[in-house]
Parts: structure tokens; sequence; C-alpha cells
């Protein structure tokens, strides 16, 4: 990320995922957390939470395609409850998805150089808003766990603009709350399709990482 140039521009966006920090790593752990208490608690069997898991993912990612929600955990558990046990279990489903949640945010930590950067632009004045994929209370906890509040100013999540990138109102309500034209800012992201091609569409210059 420091090879960015941070002349000429008034504002940065930033995507979260897998951009400040290492997506793989924490939902690794996270997975194989509820793996383990599915087992525990409930005495499923890791192959039977796999297939739950990937079916309702599957399911909840067709049926929600484009929205923020498409991402959810909790809906994920939730049709895999109906899978494993045959009828929705909301204990089971609100169970595992704190425990990935929280396993994931233990594991969470900035990807080297990050922390640098930011605080670089912040030093020149550069205002800073996460543009984010999924729901708003996860990736508030997030923020939190990071403590992105010393760096960035604000945070578009895809459900409260009811698109997801590369839509193009994600990063005009980014724009909108930092005040900046798209000439006055830069996206930086690590999907080549949502956060560079959606930044590029609105003229807005991208880098990916
Ligand atoms: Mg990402």
């Amino acid at each position: 990320m420091n090879h960015i140039p941070l002349s000429n521009i008034k504002a940065l966006l930033l995507d979260l995922d897998d951009t400040l920090y290492a997506y793989p790593l924490c939902h690794q752990a996270g997975y194989e957390a509820c793996k383990a208490l599915a087992q525990d608690k409930y005495g499923i069997a890791g192959s039977e939470f796999e297939y739950a898991w990937k079916t309702g993912r599957n399911r909840v990612h067709q049926d929600l395609h484009g929205q923020g929600a498409s991402h959810s955990r909790l809906l994920y558990v939730q049709k895999a409850s109906e899978n494993l046990f045959g009828k929705s279990n909301p204990q089971f489903a609100l169970d595992i998805e704190e425990t990935y949640w929280r396993v994931f945010l233990d594991t969470m930590v900035f990807n080297p150089g990050v922390e640098t950067f930011l605080q670089e632009a912040k030093d020149k004045g550069i205002k800073m808003c996460i543009v984010t994929d999924l729901t708003a209370q996860i990736q508030m906890r997030k923020w939190l766990k990071l403590d992105l509040g010393r760096y960035i100013d604000f945070l578009v999540t895809s459900e409260e603009a009811g698109v997801e990138k590369p839509g193009a109102y994600m990063f005009e309500l980014a724009m909108e709350k930092l005040g900046v034209k798209a000439e006055e800012c830069a996206m930086i992201g690590d999907s080549e399709e949502k956060d560079v091609k959606g930044a590029e569409a609105l003229g807005i210059k991208a880098y990916k990482v």
C-alpha cells in the first residue's frame, strides 16, 4: 500500500476486507471454531456441518445476490440449521454466528504497512472513508476491533447503500459523506471487479492491493 501516491488527492476510499487485514486467516479461524462448537455442543460431525454451511451459504448468495445481507453468517447458519435439524433452530444459528465473529475478530490484525500508510495519509490531511460490502453491524465491530476511528472518518456499507460494489451508489455515498468529487479522491481495494472497476466507472483513480 505504501507505493500509492498521496499527492493531489483530498480523500481516500478504502475497502476493508482483505485490504486492511487478511480475511482468509480470520474466516478460517472462525469457521473452525464453529465446527468444533457444532460437534461438542450439538453432536454434529465436521463433514455434516461443512455441507450444511456450504449449502446454506450458496442459497443465501443466490436469494440475496447484490445485497449486503447476502454475506450474513446468521442467515447461512439459519439455513444450515434447517438442513441439520429439519426445522429452524435460532439457538444454534445465534450460537454459531456469535462464535464465528468472536473468533474472527480475535484473529484480526492490520496487514503489514497498513497503519503506517493510514497515518501518513492522515498526517497529510486526507479524509478517509471505508467502502465495504456487508451488513453494518459486523463492519462496525471490525472498525472497533482495528480502532479505525484513529484514522478513518466515515463508513459506507452495502447494507446502508442498498447495493454492493461495483454499484455506483456505494462510491457516490462515500463521496457525499466526504464532500469530495471523483477527481479529488482515490479508491484502494483488493478486488479488480468490485473496487477497481467500480471506482473507475465513476472516474475515481483506483489502486489494487
Ligand atoms: Mg475486499
